[in-house]
């Protein structure tokens, strides 16, 4: 039966859904979300971002101890203690999980334990665990339901020797010898923490191009260091079977015109996410999906049907978290009579692997098939003070400037901090700054920042701790 009448619904509780939820509170609507799981916080808290990051983190410190020798510090060979790794993830997960409880509830939003169903117009079925039915009619209906890993029929998923993204998040031990199938951002950032914890890692990709939405020598870059790491990454190989047996897999697959097969402990399959919009269209439904699963909506996230939103990894565009949030915030204020627009050409990408991978902006092979001249500048790692005090200096920045306006069209970089650099630049894009804004600002030093300073510079000709290239830039 139809219960109270929410301003603003939520479905789901992953970050474009809670961060939906709270802006609608904040804006002085009476907000519920609704959520299936018994926490809240999605795939990003529960076994994305978040444990991926807490492990990423634990293993990197692990693979740091064999560096400590050249800093003059003698440590004893590093013992894993995997449950403890596991248990420390899980702490930071919990954490999270209770402080997105506790700024729902602070905002005043109801949270409402139970698996939704749209109905239509803006009706909503809840069914909770006990099976019972209520249904709502909110003023607006914001769907969040995220996104779930894409199966691959050769290598059925039994939980055990084969699992998604999820299992691999919780080995009870190393495997000796481990197989990656996509070598994606899910397959580089998983495949690089039980590499670094002492897995043998095979990466097995179907492209023939390594990340090819990556900028081509930041991407070219990365193979090589990876490689250097010890990933085994083979390309274009595609899986055609998976046998498992008692202690192991073996993965058959074609790589161009020969059968190749290999023996591991463990395989990962990490070849994309789709829409979690199984179940969720009910009966009288009107929303439309694309061929993805993904529902359609605007450059605004309402779909055809007044009244209804969907945002996050449930819509078009690259699922990721902060693009999610971003449009989630977005929904609220337009509901409360606001202009917001997100600028979706700003979008920054990260994959947490070491060294990081970010970009934002345009890539060169973006620019010039749209016929845009582009000033380039690189600027190394290896040339940056504060990176090799650090250690850590493999990598290069690159900033693509347009040739004929010097505007800034995109950061590149692979190296020490290259989030945060990204996100520099990011600003400086969102502002619509020029090569000239950033290389007439001064920069900390030592700081691996000067890196994206030394990067525009370079782009106009002048760079000041790397040698110019005789063909580049204009400005001098
Ligand atoms: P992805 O699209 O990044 O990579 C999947 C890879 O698998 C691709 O390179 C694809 O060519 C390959 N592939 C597909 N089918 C294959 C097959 N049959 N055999 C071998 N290779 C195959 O997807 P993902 O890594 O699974 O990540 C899923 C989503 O989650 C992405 O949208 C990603 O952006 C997001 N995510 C983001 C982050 C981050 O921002 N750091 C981290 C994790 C996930």
């Amino acid at each position: 039966m139809s219960e109270k009448n929410y301003q603003v619904m939520v479905i789901g509780g992953g970050p474009a859904g809670y961060v939906a939820a709270i802006r609608a509170a904040q804006l002085g609507f009476d907000t519920a979300c609704v959520e299936a799981r018994p926490v809240l916080g999605g795939t990003c808290l529960n076994e994305g971002c978040i444990p991926s990051k807490a492990l990423l983190d634990s293993s990197e410190r692990y693979a740091e101890l064999a560096q400590l020798a050249e800093h003059g510090i003698a440590a004893r060979p590093g013992r894993l203690d995997i449950p403890q790794m596991m248990a420390r993830k899980q702490t930071v997960v919990d954490g999270l999980v209770g402080g997105v409880a506790g700024l729902l509830k602070g905002n005043g939003v109801e949270s409402i334990s139970a698996r939704a169903e749209v109905l239509s117009g803006r009706r909503v079925r809840c069914t909770d665990e006990a099976g019972s039915t209520t249904e709502y009619e909110p003023d607006a209906l914001i769907i969040a339901v995220g996104s779930v890993p894409i199966d691959i029929p050769p290598a059925p998923q039994d939980g055990e020797l084969i699992v998604d993204s999820t299992g691999a998040l919780s080995f009870e031990e190393v495997p000796k010898k481990l197989a990656v199938i996509g070598a994606g951002v899910i397959g580089l950032e998983l495949g690089s923490v039980w590499s670094r914890l002492g897995s043998e890692v095979v990466l097995l990709e179907a492209l023939d191009d390594f990340l090819p939405a990556a900028d081509r020598p930041i991407a070219r870059l990365a193979e090589r260091i990876f490689r250097g790491q010890g990933l085994d990454i083979r390309l274009g190989c595609r899986v055609t079977a998976t046998q498992a047996g008692k202690t192991g897999v073996r993965v058959s697959y074609q790589q161009g015109d020969a059968e190749e097969s290999i023996r591991v402990n463990r395989v990962v399959v990490a070849v994309g996410r789709r829409p979690a919009t199984d179940g969720l269209l009910g009966e009288g439904c009107e929303l439309a999906l694309d061929e993805r699963g993904a529902i359609v909506v605007d450059e605004h996230c309402a779909t055809p049907v007044p009244g209804v939103y969907a945002v996050g990894d449930a819509v078009r565009g690259p699922m990721l978290a902060h693009k999610g949030m971003e449009e989630g915030v977005m929904v609220a204020e337009r509901l409360a009579g606001e202009l917001t627009e997100l600028n979706y050409d700003l979008v920054p990408s990260v994959i947490y692997t070491h060294p990081e991978i970010a970009w934002v902006g345009a890539t060169e092979v973006d620019l010039k098939a749209r016929g845009v001249q582009v000033s380039s500048g690189q600027f190394p790692f290896a040339a940056s003070g504060r990176a090799l005090a650090s250690g850590d200096s493999q990598g290069q920045v690159r900033v693509l400037l347009g040739a004929d306006d010097d505007r800034l069209l995109g950061a590149h970089v692979i190296g020490p901090g290259a989030a945060e650099l990204v996100q520099q630049a990011a600003i400086a894009m969102e502002f619509g700054a020029c090569g000239e804004d950033l290389a007439s600002m001064m920069f900390s030093h030592p700081t691996v920042s000067e890196a994206l300073h030394e990067g525009t510079l370079a782009a106009h000709g002048r760079a000041l701790h790397v040698l110019n290239r005789a063909s580049s830039g204009g400005r001098k």
